[in-house]
């Protein structure tokens, strides 16, 4: 650190008493001079003190900052119930804790039922949340054209009539709907294996009608954002009235409405919740104007019943896994960029490959590729098809589980 300068030396003036007034006047000037020059020091060297103090200031204000800090710990993540002249109720994430606390602070001023906010450890609401680094966004998949089409989808012929019928019509034409008097299926639930399509299908049905497709898996619902879940799936209904003709796509839906277990833990409590919000979006559907739910689960047994009354997914599609012309359709599908050599039959492929699903198919079409490169060919031979199967039948012996090519 820099030390203070020394200050210049105070002049003095010692005036001898015999000096005439000329001698007198002209040591007075010299004094005067002497002055003016000590004056000007000085002020050179405050100038220079006010500088160094504004610097220092700043190095103490950063490190207040720093230490404050330091000292602070983190803030946690609630969601404002209710904003009442009391103060606001307010949710904390996790652990579901209800707090009421004081509306003290300037952030609380624009706050609104619903908002997320940061809490500190007594409560006190630090900072609203902007709503884009919601939680939703990262938990909804939103593809406004995806490139799925019906006839990328094989063996399912029969699945897609009625999607057209339940989905597609009501979304395309919903005036029919009025004109006839009959209210449209609020929702369809596909249920099957897992791989067969059923994501396709909802895809596709989005495609074809120019719908935006959202997609939300429910087993993030509830474990990437406990203590969202209720929230997600109102913002999730409110997403797809943004973007309306939409269809909402709930993949994995066992996860929210499996049937109700005995034991009482949070995490059951939140699932409910979870569920509960679903069905009271699903019930006040009517009003809510172009959009379509589809759910899918590979545990249909698992289902609370509740989700499958009338008005709910009150239309059930079985997506099973593909029969032998299904099998074929679907090859030809997954091969139909690849440059297959003449002795390539996809209905004896077809065949040999009972019980595979069509995401199955699919990797077994790559992992014949990959045996053509490995053989520096380009045409990929009926040989490479057995030599897929063969490893896929191994592997499916070592793991002793089913195959899982994806
Ligand atoms: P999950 O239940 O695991 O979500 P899913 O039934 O939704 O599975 P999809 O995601 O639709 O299955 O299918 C996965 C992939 O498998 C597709 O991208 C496609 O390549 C292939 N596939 C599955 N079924 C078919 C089918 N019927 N026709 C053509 N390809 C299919």
């Amino acid at each position: 650190m820099s030390r203070s300068p020394s200050l210049p030396e105070r002049p003095h003036l010692d005036l001898d008493p015999d000096m005439s007034p000329e001698e007198r006047l002209e040591a007075l000037r010299d004094h005067f001079e002497e002055i003016v020059a000590v004056n000007q020091k000085l002020e050179e060297q405050l100038e220079v003190a006010h500088d160094r103090r504004e610097t220092l200031t700043d190095e103490v204000d950063s490190l207040e900052r720093e230490n404050r800090t330091l000292k602070s710990s983190s803030l946690y993540v609630a969601t404002a119930e209710e904003v009442t002249d009391d103060g606001i109720i307010i949710k904390q994430h996790g652990n579901n804790q209800e707090v009421l606390t004081e509306n003290a602070s300037a952030v609380t001023e624009e706050l609104e039922a619903g908002d997320r906010v940061a809490i500190d450890d007594s409560f006190g609401i630090q900072a609203v949340l902007d709503a884009e680094t919601d939680a939703r966004a990262q938990a909804m998949q939103i593809d406004r054209s995806p490139g799925v089409t019906y006839d990328d989808i094989g063996g399912l012929s029969e699945q897609i009539t009625e999607v057209v019928e339940t989905v597609e019509d009501p979304l395309s034409d919903p005036a029919q709907f009025d004109a006839v008097g009959i209210d449209p299926p609020s929702g369809i639930l596909l249920h099957g294996p897992p791989g067969t399509g059923k994501t396709m299908l909802a895809k596709a049905v989005a495609n074809e009608t120019d719908a935006t497709f959202i997609r939300m898996a429910g087993s993030e619902l509830v474990q990437k954002f406990i203590g969202e879940g209720a929230k997600l799936v109102r913002d999730l209904f409110e997403l797809a009235s943004e973007h309306e003709p939409a269809v909402i796509f709930i993949d994995e839906i066992d996860a929210i409405a499996s049937k109700r277990t005995e034991s009482k833990t949070s995490g059951d409590a939140e699932v409910q919740r979870t569920m509960m919000q679903l069905l009271s979006e699903m019930d006040g559907f009517e009003d809510r104007g172009n959009i379509r739910i589809i759910a899918a689960t590979n545990r249909f047994d698992m289902l609370d019943r509740a989700i499958l009354r009338p008005g709910r997914f009150d239309r059930l599609i079985e997506v099973p896994e593909p029969n032998i012309e299904g099998r074929t359709r679907i090859l030809e599908i997954h091969t139909d960029e690849m440059n297959l050599s003449d002795d390539v039959e996809l209905a004896g492929i077809a065949e040999e490959t009972d019980g595979f699903t069509g995401a199955e198919l699919a990797s077994l079409a790559t992992e014949a590729g990959m045996f053509s490169i490995r053989d520096s060919r380009t045409a990929v031979t009926m040989a490479d098809f057995e030599d897929a199967l063969e490893k896929v039948r191994e592997e499916d012996d070592t793991s002793g589980t089913p195959i899982a090519f994806a």
